[in-house]
């Protein structure tokens, strides 16, 4: 029975306090407002406690995460400490860390012999993303070592844990924006440059279900240039069929405006259409605004509760980087956005991705959940 209400929102709840969004939310600004004494006296004592990271419930892990997500506050001192002392759980610390931090990843990388080891490594050096990491992880997958057998996936895939990949040359080819803005609640404007799930006049042939441009990014806002695209982006879905398409739902975008959805790989068999009328008009009638201001790269990459443009994806399951049908490339992370934060009532599970090919004028929806 839901017969509480959060005292912040208003949204029905079975217990009583604050939605675990409204939590999320008290708990993000308290840690952003730390003032620069406190951000310094944080970074000093994870320097100093560099094993409390091998404990995902410590402290300082949870420090770390505040620092990342929305101070983008992580020291090259931190990176060496954390080398020094074989600490390799959060890959995420090791983002950009100096050449000598990426040199010495590399060296033990070499000599590993597990491959839990290797593999942890391997996304450490993806996340540090120099000529050091590329060479390390081009070597190893030229001539791979004997732990291999037991990982799912080659080194070129680990590297896109740390947003970039390379091909067999060993050309680079970067897979995120380091540039990351919020989606946050408020009132559309006429010429919002960011918004989800408005209708479009097509029904899902699946399911029924009216089809949603689900994400609309207009690339010519001063916020949104990092994207690279000159004009607008529209991803289209069912919203309620998005959930199966395991390989993604395709649309050619228009950078003039709107878009085609590309065939799928949906059997035209009946599906369900699970969110029904409520669920599709709780949806269409969100209040999604973009921020204005832009925060750090991995603001969206550990806590819940926020739905990000650009940075580091926080993956349900593991990164997934879709293939552009039109040039074959791997797709660029551009956006999530948690279906839960979409409804007040209906509620939602999972998260779902934008991915594009800015040259092809490509987009992508993916859905995770657990
Ligand atoms: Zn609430
Ligand atoms: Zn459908
Ligand atoms: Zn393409």
């Amino acid at each position: 029975m839901l017969e509480h209400k959060c005292p912040s929102c208003g949204r029905q709840l079975g217990y009583e306090g604050l939605c675990w969004l409204c939590r999320a939310e008290k708990d993000r600004r308290e840690a952003q407002a730390w003032t620069a004494e406190q951000i310094a006296e944080k970074q000093r004592n994870i320097t100093q406690n560099i094993t409390a990271l091998d404990d995902w419930k410590s402290e300082e892990t949870k420090d770390l995460w505040s620092l990342l997500s929305y101070h983008g506050a992580v020291t090259p001192e931190m990176q060496r400490a954390a080398l020094a002392a074989g600490v390799f759980d959060v890959e995420q610390l090791y983002w950009r860390a100096p050449a000598d931090v990426g040199a010495g990843l590399a060296r033990v990388l070499m000599e590993a012999d597990s491959h839990d080891e290797a593999g942890c490594l391997m996304c450490c050096l993806a996340m540090q993303g120099g000529d050091e990491a590329l060479s390390a992880l081009l070597e190893l997958e030229r001539n791979p070592r004997a732990w291999r057998k037991k990982l799912y996936a080659d080194p070129s895939i680990y590297a896109e844990c740390g947003g970039w990949t390379f091909d067999k040359e060993g050309r680079r080819r970067e897979l995120v924006f380091d540039r990351c803005i919020p989606l946050v609640k408020g009132t559309p404007g006429e010429n919002e440059p960011a918004r989800l799930m408005r209708p479009r006049e097509d029904f899902c042939p699946h399911c029924g279900c009216r089809m949603v441009d689900a994400v609309i990014l207009d690339g010519r806002d001063e916020r949104l240039r990092f994207l690279g695209v000159d004009g607008v982006i529209t991803a289209a879905c069912c919203p309620n069929c998005v959930g199966f398409e395991d390989g993604g739902a395709f649309t050619r975008f228009n950078p003039r405006g709107g878009g085609e959805p590309l065939p799928n790989d949906l059997t035209l068999d009946d599906y369900e259409n699970y969110l029904g009328d409520e669920g599709l008009a709780e949806l269409v009638n969100n209040r999604f605004v973009l921020a204005e201001r832009h925060v750090p790269p991995f603001y969206g990459a550990y806590y819940e509760g926020v739905s990000t443009i650009g940075g580091f994806a926080n993956w349900v399951q593991d990164w997934q980087y879709l293939e552009c049908p039109e040039c074959g490339k791997k797709m660029k992370y551009a956006a999530q956005i948690e279906w839960d934060m979409l409804f007040d009532e209906y509620g939602g599970e999972g998260t779902l991705y934008l991915e594009i090919c800015p040259d092809c004028h490509i987009a992508g929806l993916l859905h995770q959940q657990t």
